[in-house]
């Protein structure tokens, strides 16, 4: 019997977590780096180099890739001859968990309750899923989940008579209406058969297989390789913006499932698709390594975009036409889904808001700490889609200029068109990159809300893309 003791545990743990945030895997920067050289579209080419220049900042500066640092999700393989010693293996987990976020000053994100929202401080708790196998190692695997593309993920129940053209079509379709939600060009991890919560895992799972693998299976090897062909073929393209790579791989996992069913779970994994593992003998620590070997001299042309200086005035508004590029000067507000609320609570109880909209522009995004030294974390966009609800009550109030990621709802661009406001977009996924845009940061309102509190930021030559423009009319 091999024993392990959990303080090991809990410090490679800590080292995982930092791992998988800090380092893009070599199999998903090669892809994206062939894109960039390949790709048809010279906008899908500029935005997998920016892609490919932040993993290189991410690495090199020692910082998230993402903002989003993800849900700590975990893939625990243990062996039958293996003895836990020392306390409890969960919570040795959570520790390392909570030691490894705080460590690498990467962001909380994770709630206590769903309904009440406050949260936890630390990313606790993981979500781990066990396996015990035979041997006497100790194989953790970390896999952090951005809930981007998590929000974007869908399972169906599928009749049988439905078939294979069923299962294909519905990953296709979930890739499809995930957009640029989903920070393409994604990883496809797809379970099918087993029960409605064995097809959830095992497209997680799925999503751990390194790119340009395949499926040992002849018949799904076809499967994966016709619906990729299928999905790319949609031209979603890197970031959203058009281009051959809308998803990097599709990675099937089948299983034995009931007469009556055929469940379907497709799991995205964004362009920050992370992994790291550590394999535990009770003695010594084997670290896997998929990490990218950063390159500074990697980086991507500046991007030619149209200077703009904030606060905009009606004239530089009507001046902006849909798929514009963009580079921001001046101060913009971040805000997410827990500052528009009380924004919204402020305004029905009419109170004073915090800053004047007036010409002002509000950047979806919550940020990662800042090391000693930085002037801020990572710092990319969130997806616009969840402020919708509050979005049309805010226009109102003459908040005009809007910056995110992914699609906005009809509602939401009439109020653009009836107030003549505009909604840009900018590249989901590449914080670090844009946190080298930030040169000062000063906290406006809120700071309990933490990640989540109004903050002003100083930024000079942000680029963006006008998605929507006063007219309504949208960006390709
Ligand atoms: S790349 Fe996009 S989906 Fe992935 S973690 Fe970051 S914001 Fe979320």
């Amino acid at each position: 019997m091999v024993q392990i003791n959990v303080s090991q545990v809990k410090e490679v743990v800590s080292n995982l977590v930092i791992k998988a945030n800090y380092y893009a895997s070599s199999d998903i920067k090669e892809c994206i780096a062939n894109s960039a050289k390949t790709d048809k579209h010279a906008m899908a080419r500029m935005v997998s180099q920016i892609i490919v220049e932040n993993y290189n900042v991410a690495a090199i500066n020692q910082q998230p890739i993402c903002q989003d640092t993800g849900m700590a999700v975990f893939f625990v393989n243990i062996g039958q001859e293996v003895h836990i010693a020392g306390g409890g293996l969960t919570d040795a987990i959570n520790e390392g968990v909570s030691e490894g976020y705080t460590r690498g000053y990467m962001r909380a994100s994770v709630v206590k309750d769903p309904v009440d929202r406050k949260n936890t401080g630390d990313n606790t708790p993981a979500v781990i899923h066990y396996n015990i196998v035979p041997g006497d190692k100790l194989e953790i695997i970390a896999a952090p989940k951005g809930f981007g593309s998590e929000n974007m993920s869908m399972l169906r129940m599928l009749t049988p008579s439905l078939g294979l053209q069923g299962i294909e079509d519905f990953i296709v379709e979930v890739v499809r209406t995930a957009g640029s939600n989903s920070c393409p060009p994604v990883v496809v991890g797809v379970g099918v058969g087993g029960t409605m919560e064995k097809a959830a895992i095992m497209a997680k799972q799925s999503l751990l297989r390194p790119i340009g693998s395949t499926h040992e299976d002849a018949a799904w090897k076809e499967v994966e390789k016709r619906v990729l062909e299928r999905i790319n073929a949609l031209g979603i393209g890197p970031g959203g913006r058009g281009g051959d790579l809308t998803a990097m791989g599709v990675h099937i996992t089948a299983y034995p499932t009931h007469i009556g069913g055929m469940p379907v779970c497709v799991d995205l994994g964004c362009h920050v698709t992370r992994y790291s593992k550590a394999t535990l003998d009770g003695e010594t620590v084997n670290y896997e390594s998929r990490a990218i070997s950063p390159n500074p001299d990697e980086v991507a042309p500046p991007v030619a975009g149209k200077k703009l200086t904030l606060p905009l005035n009606e004239a530089d508004i009507a001046d902006l036409k849909a798929g514009d590029i963009v580079l921001l000067n001046g101060p913009v507000y971040t805000m997410r889904d827990a500052g528009h609320k009380r924004l919204i609570e402020m305004i029905e109880r009419g109170e004073e808001l915090p800053f004047d909209f007036e010409g002002q522009i509000v950047y979806y995004a919550g940020p990662c700490p800042a090391k000693p030294g930085q002037v801020i974390g990572s710092v990319g966009p969130t997806t616009a889609g969840r402020m919708d609800k509050f979005s049309p009550a805010l226009i109102e109030n003459g908040l005009k200029l809007m910056l995110g990621k992914g699609e906005r709802s009809e509602e939401v661009r009439q109020s653009i068109i009836k107030h003549k406001g505009v909604f840009f977009v900018a590249i989901g996924g590449v914080a670090a990159y844009m946190a080298r845009c930030v040169k000062a940061v000063d906290l406006v309102a809120f700071e309990d809300l933490g990640t989540e509190a109004i903050r002003c930021l100083t930024v000079e030559d942000l680029p963006a893309i006008v998605a929507i423009d006063k007219d309504g009319n949208k960006a390709e």
